[in-house]
């Protein structure tokens, strides 16, 4: 693989910008590499400066459903350009889009647009804090709900991948409400409801958790905050910005059977434009400003472009469940190929799949929290992932971010990923 353009862009990078990225997992650090840059992508292939065609698993971190640059939906935009960027007033398709994601989401009444997952859960926070009058929350070890400070501690992501369980410059007073338990851990979060339940402001939970590599959440635990939420009055916040219209058009809510009293979206809303959106039911978000006292706002919130993109996705997305069921059998079928791969040599490492999000863990099973996927060999990771590479196979650069399957996949791609896998694996095996 030659990548002597990456290179040299890299070395100018780090001159200009803190570790030549703008987010540090792209900066591909952890596994001993310096990034790859990319020159285009269409559909599930990925292309970088040097010419490497990559099969894209990382799909930009989740939003691309359709795979990169689908003409459905980049056809119209530039009309939509030349009619204006933004327009810091309001826009139909602003509420054209809120209807759709409300209609999805049963759970709540309203949405506000903003412009990243950060934006959305740091926000969903303060309304509930707002609304129920308490400071505390509880979030879970090993989830990731974007870079505000209230959330920034024990969270997966990138912050596993270069060990920052709390980031300097986050003061202790602000995290001294932030309560972190286990997840899955039904004991725990029974012991602190007990303790604490009338403090506590809002429960915060990636259903499934995308943030350190892929792990379920089990049903009695996703039922179990729903119930100690209904019974000390805190707000059940489901962080869908991975979940959210990927695991079912409807969400968590279909996937669990289970009804947040509010939702945060990212990415996936914006189909790779800039966008997030938190909602609630309307008693919950009527202390939004300027209806109610609680602040929020954003001058690009809403903007034109990401609501004609995202818009389009999520009715394209509606309007075609079998969508839903050609994602999945793909996934599937990549799950039962890497599975097979494992047994063929005699490996005893775990595979989890949600719809269309897949990870191999380097470790055995079950993986069911933070410290379970700690457990994973984290060198042979990182010789599978260059392994990968070197054939053309572009996963997250860490052992704690899962693949992200699209419509665009085919049944090549995944026939190809699959004896990839296979060399890879022995690769990484071999002293
Ligand atoms: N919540 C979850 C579950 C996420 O996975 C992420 C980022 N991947 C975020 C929040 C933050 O989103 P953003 O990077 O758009 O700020």
């Amino acid at each position: 693989m030659i990548n002597i353009k990456s290179q040299k862009i890299f070395e100018e990078a780090i001159e200009y910008i803190p570790g030549g990225v703008n987010s540090p997992v792209r900066a591909f650090k952890s596994v001993g590499l310096s990034p790859i840059f990319i020159d285009h992508a269409h559909g599930s292939k990925i292309y970088d400066v040097d010419g490497n065609e990559y099969i894209d698993y990382i799909c930009s971190w989740g939003p691309l459903m359709l795979g990169h640059s689908p003409q459905e939906l980049t056809d119209g935009i530039e009309d939509v350009i030349k009619k204006g960027t933004s327009f810091g007033v309001p826009t139909q398709i602003e509420v054209e889009m809120a209807k759709i994601i409300v209609d999805a989401y049963p759970a709540i009444d309203q949405v506000r647009m903003v412009n990243s997952g950060t934006e959305a859960t740091m926000s969903a926070l303060r309304v509930a804090r707002g609304y129920t009058n308490r400071n505390k929350i509880l979030k879970f070890e090993g989830c990731y709900h974007g870079h505000s400070d209230a959330l920034l501690v024990q969270s997966g992501s990138g912050t596993i991948t270069y060990g920052v369980p709390t980031s300097p410059g986050v003061p202790e007073d602000v995290v001294k409400h932030t309560l972190v338990c286990k997840y899955n851990d039904l004991a725990a979060v029974r012991r602190i409801f007990e303790e604490q339940g009338n403090e506590i402001a809002a429960v915060i939970v990636e259903t499934i958790s995308g943030n350190m590599g892929l792990v379920k959440g089990k049903q009695e635990f996703i039922e179990l905050l729903r119930e100690v939420c209904t019974e000390y009055g805190a707000v059940l916040i489901f962080d869908e910005v991975i979940t959210g219209f990927r695991i079912d058009y409807h969400s968590s809510p279909a996937y669990f059977n289970v009804e947040p009293d509010m939702v945060c979206f990212g990415k996936i809303i914006g189909a790779g434009l800039p966008v997030g959106a938190y909602g609630g039911k309307k008693e919950i978000m009527s202390v939004v400003s300027p209806v109610g006292p609680v602040y929020q706002a954003g001058t690009l919130s809403g903007n034109p472009l990401a609501m004609y993109m995202g818009k389009k996705n999520l009715e394209i997305l509606r309007d075609n469940p079998q969508i839903y069921t050609e994602l999945d059998r793909k996934a599937l079928k990549l799950e039962e190929g890497i599975k097979a791969n494992l047994e063929k040599l005699g490996l005893d490492y775990t595979v989890t799949r949600a719809g269309s999000l897949v990870c191999l863990f380097f470790a055995k099973g079950p993986i069911e929290n933070y410290d379970d996927a700690k457990r994973c060999d984290i060198d042979r990771f990182n010789k599978y992932f260059k392994a990968l590479l070197s054939q053309g196979i572009l996963i997250g650069p860490s052992q704690y971010e899962a693949m992200f399957l699209s419509n665009a996949h085919t049944d090549e791609d995944i026939e190809k990923t699959i004896e990839a896998n296979y060399e890879a694996l022995k690769l990484a095996h071999q002293e």
